[in-house]
């Protein structure tokens, strides 16, 4: 009888509990450093465009995407704070680098040459950051080449060192000497840029564990994702931080109907209800990023109670046992993230009953999810 004119099942993105962690964010890192959001995954799943025009309101110094495509995006929306790409920048992405005044990390010479003779035959000067590898063998000169690389990228005048920055290997394991030893390599290595005769303007390392951690000597920036999610890196920093998560994800029950004991359910019936069992089925499936490893296991909320996945996930639906709770009905809210009446299911809760982490969870909600923000 409710005409909703749309499938109920969406993500919903809670703009005042972003910007209440971006404080956060900004109070870990204290008045000597900005914050770079990172935003490169459509905001952890969140919807880059919101979230960036949300977080530029309250004060980011910057922001990170991983690929070009994503900073053109940005800039779309209109946001109007330096945009560094993470990632790569690949053959032929240099002219829309340049028209959308995006800032490249270099991490291999071929590609600071081609920007190079891009950037001078635009009769510009393009800022970049250098990315070191310092313990996490992905991209990144290594320490060993630095003197080369800098000796080459001095011949290139149509580019400028606007930063320098690195990534921590264990950051969520702050006690493991890798920290440290990545630490010394990349304050030597930021020596060894100075003395070589760049400036850069902009030095940082921590991602969120290593902001909630507190260590970074010599940093500028602070590079959080997770934590302005509401999410933390890992169970190690749980219960000591004041954050508020961003995502839920919510439908409604689209029918309830009770079976008799001994009743198969889903795909191959993987559940048999044990008693008498009432089903209410949901329209959330595998397609909407509702792991079907969740079959059987998955929990959530009902009319604040929690219930539990009965039989397989399928494609585009999912049955709940809703046996215990009484009164459940067509259309009743049902949260698969978040908090209803005082019981949230977190996404490191989901994440551990699929072996996963929260970023995962965030980043796995298909298209046709709409986000709904407010
Ligand atoms: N910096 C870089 C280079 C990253 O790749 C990431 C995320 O993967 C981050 C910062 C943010 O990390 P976190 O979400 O753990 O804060």
């Amino acid at each position: 009888s409710d005409p909703w004119g749309h499938r109920p099942t969406r993500v919903e993105i809670d703009l005042e509990a972003l910007k209440h962690n971006f404080r956060q964010a900004q109070t870990l890192a204290g008045p000597e450093q900005g914050i770079l959001a990172v935003v490169k995954a459509d905001a952890y799943g969140h919807g880059a465009a919101h979230v960036a025009t949300a977080l530029q309101d309250v004060g980011a110094r910057m922001f990170g995407v991983a690929i070009v495509e994503e900073g053109v995006s940005l800039r779309e929306a209109g946001v109007v704070c330096p945009i560094l790409v993470l990632g790569g920048l690949y053959p032929g992405q240099e002219q829309e680098l340049l028209r959308f005044g995006l800032v490249p990390t270099l991490f291999d010479m071929d590609t600071a040459r081609r920007l190079d003779a891009c950037a001078r035959t635009a009769g510009v000067v393009l800022p970049y950051h250098m990315k070191l590898d310092t313990g996490m063998s992905r991209v990144g000169f290594r320490a060993a080449d630095l003197a080369w690389v800098l000796e080459e990228l001095r011949t290139l005048p149509g580019l400028r060192m606007d930063g320098l920055f690195s990534h921590l290997a264990l950051a969520d394991e702050p006690k493991d000497p890798v920290n440290r030893r990545q630490h010394d390599v990349f304050r030597d290595c930021l020596a060894r840029v100075r003395q070589s005769g760049f400036a850069p303007r902009y030095v940082h390392l921590s991602n969120s564990a290593a902001l909630l951690t507190g260590e970074a000597p010599e940093c500028n920036l602070a590079r959080p994702g997770i934590l302005l999610y509401g999410g933390l890196p890992s169970e190690a920093f749980a219960g000591r931080f004041d954050l508020r998560p961003v995502m839920s994800f919510r439908t409604r029950v689209a029918q309830v109907r009770s079976v008799p004991e001994g009743t198969g359910v889903s795909y191959g019936h993987r559940f048999v209800a044990g008693r008498p069992t009432v089903l209410a089925i949901i329209p959330v499936g595998y397609a909407d990023g509702y792991s079907r490893h969740l079959s059987n296991v998955g929990e959530v909320l009902v009319r604040g109670r929690r219930a539990r996945v009965a039989g397989t996930v399928c494609m585009d639906w999912t049955m709940i046992d809703v046996t215990d709770i009484p009164g459940v009905a067509v259309g009743d809210e049902v949260t698969l993230l978040g908090c209803d009446n005082g019981q949230c299911i977190t996404a490191d809760e989901w994440a551990r009953r699929i072996g996963t982490i929260s970023y995962e969870v965030f980043c796995q909600f298909s298209k046709r999810v709409p986000r709904v923000t407010r």
